[in-house]
């Protein structure tokens, strides 16, 4: 059963709905690294992609693409891979199309890691990334020119958390055939980037997907529903000869299976060669989570949008960044046009004492997690400007969008009046600290 539109449905039926040999309900663990061929035939059809089974769990494994298929089913898709974090489905989903001379266009609101990939180590490669403001859809037309292999963005990057406009860049792409790449981690079940345009998505499934804060995993997902061929000259990769897999031209020999020549291509050289897989554990964990991620999402979304509002009212409170509150037309309406059935579990806001008032507040938590990480099921917090963004400079910071006394939370699903009464209680201490100075 892996036909229904319901997210909460989808994740606990799509993918296999018992282990074959026990009739297992919950599917296993298989911590095998290697799979029993029938006979040579059986060997040499399985490396030639004519029979597709598996063959080593560096490129497949049961349990992971139990996993794959839930997330394919989930984000509307045609086939994923899972690989060992988000930073890894970031770098393979641009290394699968881009190599050296070839440029990729992305939105300036990026995750850190991100950033300093595309900033410091696709450079390194011959990968030119070009930075454009989202706020000009228009911007990554103008930044595009013959060697441009992908437009890259995240839908709801902190500490802004401004909507991508997906739409709008994914348009622009596909009339000048460039795949836009999204990174959902901040916004699973609540944006469906493909119904968008998008034509990949990746996600660090160690966030809302996980959900316990437990394994660290990432996954790409393929739309299918990009034009990989018709623009054969912006794809090489895709549509020339590929001498590390005898000759085969990806376009080509992928068609019977379906229009998943980027993700099959992405498997069989990429995870071979560069090894990134997720293990099979974690993907059982990821499993675990999935199945309860549409009820997680929908207590984050409702916990967030009662913490933005009980901070709104404040009074230590200048201003809160929260999807839908920016008191800017077009951000306000891209969040309305892009996330349905929540505005996510992220909440920023500042302090009018500064880093000073940020750190105390921070200090004061009782509930709240101090990590530098989002989506757990327990509610967390950080103070940017004095540790994840302490080695920009204080114009760098506000660049970003981290102001002195910006506080990101990533709001849990404890309860409601448990969780107000921990902010609460800490923004009493902040203030209590700026009126003693
Ligand atoms: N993308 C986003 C939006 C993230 O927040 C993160 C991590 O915080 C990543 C990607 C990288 O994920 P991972 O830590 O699993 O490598």
């Amino acid at each position: 059963m892996t036909s229904s539109k319901h997210a909460e449905t989808t994740v606990l039926h799509a993918g296999p709905r018992a282990e074959p040999v026990t009739g297992a309900v919950a599917v296993p663990i298989y911590q095998t690294t290697s799979y029993q061929f029938r006979d040579t035939e059986h060997a040499s059809n399985l490396f030639a992609l004519k029979e597709i089974a598996h063959i080593y769990s560096r490129i497949t494994n049961p349990t992971n693409e139990a996993l794959e298929l839930k997330l394919t089913a989930l984000e509307g898709g045609a086939a994923a891979m899972t690989v060992s974090s988000g930073q890894a489905a970031s770098a393979l989903a641009l290394q699968n199309i881009c190599r050296a001379g070839d440029n990729i266009v992305t939105s300036t609101d990026l995750y850190g890691g991100t950033w300093n990939l595309f900033k410091h180590t696709f450079p390194t490669m011959g990968i030119e990334v070009r930075f454009v403001d989202p706020k000009d859809p228009e911007a990554f037309r103008r930044a595009s020119d013959d060697r441009t292999r992908a437009y890259y963005a995240e839908t709801l990057p902190n500490p802004k958390l401004a909507v991508f406009p997906i739409g709008e860049v994914a348009r622009i792409g596909r009339s000048l055939g460039i795949p836009l790449v999204m990174d959902n981690t901040a916004a699973p079940v609540i944006c469906k980037p493909f119904e968008h345009g998008a034509a990949i998505v990746v996600y660090s499934t160690t966030k809302y997907i996980g959900g316990h804060g437990t394994s660290i995993g990432g996954a790409i997902i393929d739309s299918g529903t990009f034009d990989w061929e018709t623009n054969a000259r912006r794809f090489p990769m895709l549509n020339e000869p590929d001498p590390s897999y005898h000759g085969a031209i990806w376009t080509e020999a992928v068609k019977p299976l379906g229009p998943i020549a980027y993700l099959v291509k992405a498997r069989t050289t990429l995870q071979r060669d560069l090894g990134m897989c997720m293990s099979p554990f974690n993907a059982f964990q990821f499993i675990q989570g999935m199945e309860t991620l549409p009820l997680r999402m929908r207590e984050h979304c409702r916990n967030a949008e009662a913490v933005a509002e009980y901070l709104s009212r404040h009074d230590a409170v200048t201003r809160v960044i929260f999807p839908g509150m920016h008191k800017d037309r077009e951000t306000d309406r891209r969040a309305a046009t892009y996330l349905k059935g929540g505005r996510g579990g992220l909440v920023g806001f500042e302090l009018a004492g500064g880093v000073e008032a940020g750190r105390g507040f921070i200090d004061a938590l009782k509930m709240f997690y101090h990590v530098a990480n989002i989506g757990d099921a327990r509610s967390l917090a950080i103070h940017p400007a004095s540790t994840t963004h302490s080695q920009l400079t204080e114009e760098e910071q506000l660049a970003t969008g981290v102001t002195p006394g910006y506080v990101r939370l990533s709001v849990g699903i404890e309860h409601i009046d448990d969780i107000i009464a921990d902010l609460d209680q800490a923004l009493e201490q902040a203030q209590g600290l700026k009126k003693a100075a």
